[in-house]
């Protein structure tokens, strides 16, 4: 039997970056997996027709993070689809990066809500329907432990945060069997942040290991934190960033 066998998950933003590659590791460890997307309509929809053409089950649904109504829709969407949620995986994210000069009021109002709030209500809508040995992991980043370098006072203000939504979380439901954690990647090779740039670069000349982390790292972390393998790791971040902040 497939260590997540019967389980529903759901990937916020999965269709995309490191969200595609724990889309399909949760889903070839048998999960039943709905991703959402805000624009990568056709990227999300082809994943997930390639997870059901291999037998699996997945549903690919609009909607931005930046709304909270449509995150709980989401929410609610696969709960009517699949009956519950066992697994939520809150991955969807963004970065702001420029001189803290340069910043609107707009700019924290939508970090913050695509970052943090939509966590929040994701976390929200599900707990209603999440049994026992359900599991909410989010992911945050390293910098909310290192911030680095200039320029990303607002992001790293947002995952931050994360770090008390997930031990207050862990607190509240515990008592349900059910466990919260924040995975804090480092530098990832994705869209959000690509390995051939003189960025790149920099950040590797930093790292205990110097090169860039996949998705699918991040993916196997996640994965084992939602498996039964995982059930006594509560409220705590982990960090898989190949040594950067060390
Ligand atoms: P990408 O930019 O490659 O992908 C971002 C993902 O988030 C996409 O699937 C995107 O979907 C989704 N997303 C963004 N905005 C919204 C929104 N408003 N509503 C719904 N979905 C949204 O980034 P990564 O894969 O690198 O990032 C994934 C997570 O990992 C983020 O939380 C990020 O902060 C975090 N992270 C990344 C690191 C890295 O080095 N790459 C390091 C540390 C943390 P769509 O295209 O449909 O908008």
């Amino acid at each position: 039997m497939k260590r997540l066998e019967n389980k529903v998950a759901l990937v916020t933003g999965g269709g995309r970056g490191m969200g595609a590659n724990i889309t399909k590791r949760l889903a070839a460890e048998g999960a039943a997996v709905v991703l959402t997307y805000s624009k990568s309509a056709e990227q999300s929809e082809k994943i997930a027709a390639q997870i059901n053409a291999a037998g699996g089950k997945a549903l690919a649904l609009k909607a931005d993070s930046a709304f909270p109504e449509e995150v709980t829709s989401a929410v609610n969407k696969t709960i009517a689809e699949f009956g519950h949620i066992d697994i939520l995986v809150n991955n969807a994210g963004i970065y702001i990066g420029k001189a803290f000069e340069a910043h609107a009021l707009e700019d924290y109002e939508l970090i913050m809500a695509v970052n943090v709030r939509a966590v929040y209500a994701a976390a929200l809508a599900a707990v209603h329907h999440m049994p026992e040995a359900g599991r909410i992991i989010t992911i945050g980043s390293n910098m909310a432990d290192f911030a680095g370098g200039a320029q990303s006072t607002l992001y790293v203000m947002s995952k931050s945060a994360l770090s008390g939504l997930t031990k207050g979380l862990a607190r509240d439901l515990g008592p349900r069997g059910i466990t919260v954690n924040l995975v804090q990647p480092g530098p990832i090779d994705t869209d959000m942040n690509p390995a051939n740039t003189e960025l790149a670069d920099l950040l590797r000349s930093r790292m205990a290991l110097k090169d860039y982390g996949t998705g699918d790292d991040v993916a196997g972390l996640v994965a084992f934190l939602a498996s039964e393998e995982g059930k006594y790791i509560t409220g705590t971040a982990l960090t898989i960033d190949g040594g950067y902040n060390a």
